[in-house]
């Protein structure tokens, strides 16, 4: 079996709903289709779920109002019986009064959760009822029974494979399973979400369960670009990544994949493609456990970055003091991203402030403390990376910008520069000139 994850513009309208399903009928044999909210909708959602959170009455109608006009005229566009039509509209009626009672009780995380994934609930009904109405025989899934993940960053795939394997051996034989991306239940069986833009993550934890023979993740640009084609001008597919390079530009920032995306498929050798619904004829990238060619492949940028440095004259780098402050990291179940240190001081990166507070008041009893927020990890990433000669044209972009931070050979493949965002877009800028420009371009 194959999973194709669709994301929000590939569901985004009827034109493109059409789309997926010639691109989903041009394939044979069985697949596991995972889809997204319609583009837009779980912004709402968000927009929805905060006034709830402030106690104000006011967006909530006219937020479930304007949802049930766009999922309304979809289904006007897509299904042209009226009976069904309407058993459909009825359907979807349902679900929004659901989502009304719950934007009516007291708000928290999982109140949140349920409503933010109402979006790939709607989607997933109308696209199931759409192909049902081409005679396109589906089996829809419901991800609540079976994306039982307690472990955000380390899913337990073969616990969601026993409790899927359990409802596929009941349902009916099809060749089409349609389940909602972006939703889970967390450790309290509570409905939770894998963070926004998760449905990526759905595709590649499925396809780590049901040991899927590929994962296809088809979006609106054709592949992974060597750089954020939001900011940088003339950026290029990536033909070939390895899951090691696609992991680490994933998870400091390249949208296209939800952070953790590669880890479920890493150890088990599934490839992952990505392509474009809009041109779905376009090679894409393809991620695997091949290397094409060593050397550089691309720039990624993820913000929200806080720089903390510890600096003392006593005891820094004395035996054991490290691991002092990896201990309140590790309390608070805290990421560090990126560690520099020198004689007298350590400076690390954080992306999870949530309990800053508590971090600092900890490590102020190991010296003075200096926080730094809104930086960005400027990651450039490539097999053999650091053995590249070209690579160290990396650091000229010391000459034109402060660099708080560099992280050199912590593996082969990545180097990673700290800048203040607000010199984000430049040193993206400039990294694509310097590394990328004619004379140092290697094609792939
Ligand atoms: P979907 O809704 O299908 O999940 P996303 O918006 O999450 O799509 O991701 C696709 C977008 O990611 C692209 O339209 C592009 O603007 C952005 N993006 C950022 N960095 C990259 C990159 N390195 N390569 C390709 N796309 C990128
Ligand atoms: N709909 C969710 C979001 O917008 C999940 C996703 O699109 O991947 O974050
Ligand atoms: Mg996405």
């Amino acid at each position: 079996m194959k999973v194709l994850k669709f994301g929000g513009t590939s569901v985004g309208s009827a034109a493109s709903i059409r789309n997926v399903k010639e691109i989903i009928s041009s394939q044979p044999g069985a697949k596991m289709l995972v889809l997204s909210a319609m583009s837009g909708v779980t912004n709402s959602l968000v927009e929805l779920s905060d006034a709830c959170k402030k106690d104000e009455n006011k967006p909530v109608a006219s937020v479930i109002k304007a949802l049930r006009t766009k999922h309304f005229d979809l289904i006007d566009e897509l299904i042209s019986d009226a009976s069904f039509r309407r058993e459909v509209k009825d359907h979807i009626e349902e679900i929004l009064g659901e989502l009304q009672s719950t934007t009516a009780q007291a708000w928290n995380e999982e109140v949140n959760a349920k409503i933010l994934t109402t979006g790939e609930t709607m989607l997933t009904y109308i696209f199931s009822s759409f192909l049902k109405f081409q005679g396109i025989k589906n089996t829809l899934l419901n991800s609540r029974d079976f994306m039982h993940i307690e472990n955000l960053e380390n899913p337990d795939t073969g616990h969601v494979a026993e409790l899927l394997n359990d409802i596929l051996k009941d349902s009916e034989p099809t060749d089409i399973f349609i389940a909602q991306g972006f939703v889970r239940l967390n450790s309290k069986y509570e409905v939770s979400t894998l963070k926004r833009g998760g449905s990526d993550y759905t595709a590649t934890i499925l396809g780590a369960a049901i040991r899927a023979e590929e994962i296809q993740i088809w979006t609106d640009i054709s592949g992974l670009h060597n750089n954020d084609p939001r900011y940088v001008e003339n950026t290029h597919a990536i033909s070939q990544l390895s899951f090691e390079e696609a992991a680490e530009l994933a998870y400091f920032g390249a949208k296209i994949l939800h952070p953790q995306t590669i880890s479920p498929v890493i150890g088990k050798n599934i490839p992952v493609y990505l392509k474009n619904t809009f041109t779905p004829e376009a090679q894409g990238t393809c991620i695997s456990s091949l290397t094409d060619r060593q050397g550089l492949k691309a720039i990624s940028a993820k913000d929200g970055i806080t720089a903390i440095k510890i600096k003392s004259n006593r005891m820094l780098m004395a035996h054991g003091f490290l691991k002092k402050i990896f201990e309140v990291f590790d309390k608070y179940e805290t990421a560090i991203d990126m560690i520099t240190t020198s004689e007298i001081a350590i400076s690390l990166t954080i992306d999870d402030t949530s309990n800053l507070d508590r971090i600092l008041a900890e490590l102020s009893n190991y010296g003075e403390l200096n926080v730094d927020f809104e930086h960005s990890i400027i990651c450039v990433v490539g097999e053999g990376l650091i053995e590249d000669k070209s690579s160290s044209r990396i650091f000229e972009i010391l000459n034109d910008v402060p660099v708080r931070m560099i992280s050199y050979g912590g593996s082969n493949n990545n180097i990673s520069l700290l800048v203040d965002t607000k010199h984000k877009i430049e040193v993206l800028q400039k990294l694509n000139q310097k590394l990328f420009s004619e004379k140092n371009v290697s094609v792939c």
